[in-house]
């Protein structure tokens, strides 16, 4: 099958028109018709290869909605015509102990979606049946896509670590995983400290969810909750004082990072030994869990808030992205 995308053929080089052929699909794989993609900073990271992993010609694109064109011989659980959606992951071998325990998302040998394949910045994508998310019927698929990557990645830390709806959570970096994280935490009955570097968004932010906007650059104003979070988690692509961040966690808090970036972590042990305080991250979440995480949605009506642009666009778009203007998640559409 021919599939139409968008790619970059060489390191932070632009997007262009780029053809492929997939070949025959296999007896568990679905082909899904693209019909929105976000875009989420780690197509950029990816785009720019600053992770040390990107196969040039790259097409990015990995918070994809759509509908089923094709289905292999082997899967039951979905028919053409129906509407998925697809993550970071598109594949994982169904038979390791994550795989059986429906932790997929660890699994050893994950087929990542724009790693060493192609993406959702196109007409066509492939995904192993698993990955491919049936979509609640009510939900409006042009706002759905970033729940796919962005959502899940920080829905799944507030189960994972039972974040309570008693506890006082902070949200470091009000981007796109960030804005959801708030919207998430409103509904799960949080008392929500937001953390932004940006004092235009404090407005939009409130209204989000937060209770308290603090600048996440300023270790003044982290004084101020001292001692106060049960939970942080930290959305921000950048390095922090991550040291600021433990004073503001209680006793037996926890500073959660779903930031992906490499540079390592200064994390002094006194500030974990000293109120039992711990350190984690995690990538995405769960099959299961994300389908959970739309029924939560429809059930609260929640969305991520979106800007659209044309597929075609998707160079303005990056841009967009890449200059911090985007309000909240950018979603481009076929
Ligand atoms: P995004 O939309 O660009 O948001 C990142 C936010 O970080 C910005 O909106 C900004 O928030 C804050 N920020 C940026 N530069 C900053 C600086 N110099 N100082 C302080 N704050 C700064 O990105 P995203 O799509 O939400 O992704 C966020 C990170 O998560 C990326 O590193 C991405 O690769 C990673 N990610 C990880 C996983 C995973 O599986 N763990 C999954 C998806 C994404 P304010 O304007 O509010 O300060
Ligand atoms: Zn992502």
């Amino acid at each position: 099958m021919d599939v139409k995308a968008f790619a970059a053929l060489k390191e932070n080089g632009k997007l262009e028109e780029y053809h492929y052929k997939l070949p025959s699909l296999e007896e568990e794989q679905v082909d899904i018709k693209v019909e929105y993609c976000g875009i989420c900073h780690s197509d950029l990271s990816m785009l720019n290869n600053e992770w040390g992993m990107t196969q040039y010609p790259f097409v990015p694109g990995h918070e994809i909605v759509g509908e089923v064109i094709a289905v292999g011989g082997a899967v039951n659980n979905l028919k053409v015509g129906d509407k998925v959606g697809l993550g970071w992951m598109s594949g994982s071998c169904m038979h390791c102990n994550e795989c059986m325990d429906g932790s997929h998302h660890l699994c050893s040998t994950l087929e990542q979606t724009i790693v060493g394949r192609h993406g959702g910045f196109a007409d066509r994508v492939r995904a192993h049946w698993s990955w491919a998310i049936p979509i609640p019927d009510e939900m409006d698929i042009s706002k759905v896509g970033p729940l796919l990557c962005g959502g899940i990645t920080v829905f799944n830390p507030i189960v994972l670590s039972g974040v309570k709806p008693t506890d006082t959570v902070g949200v470091i970096g009000i981007g796109g995983l960030g804005h959801m994280a708030l919207k998430f935490l409103k509904f799960w009955g949080c008392e929500v400290i937001a953390f932004s570097s940006n004092p235009s968004k404090k407005e939009k932010i409130l209204e989000m969810g937060a209770t308290k906007v603090i600048n996440s650059r300023n270790p003044e104003e982290l004084e101020s909750i001292q001692g106060k979070l049960d939970f942080i988690l930290n959305t921000t692509n950048v390095t922090l004082d991550w040291n600021a961040y433990l004073t503001t966690l209680a006793p037996k808090g926890k500073l959660h990072t779903v930031g992906a970036v490499l540079e390592p972590m200064q994390i002094p042990a006194f500030s974990l030994i000293v109120g039992e305080k711990s350190v984690g991250g995690s990538p995405l979440g769960s099959p299961a869990l994300t389908r959970k995480m739309l029924d939560f949605c429809v059930r609260h009506d929640i969305y991520p808030t979106v800007e659209e642009f044309p597929m075609n666009k998707v160079n303005e778009a990056l841009q967009h992205l890449e200059e911090g203007k985007a309000r909240y998640r950018i979603v481009l559409k076929n």
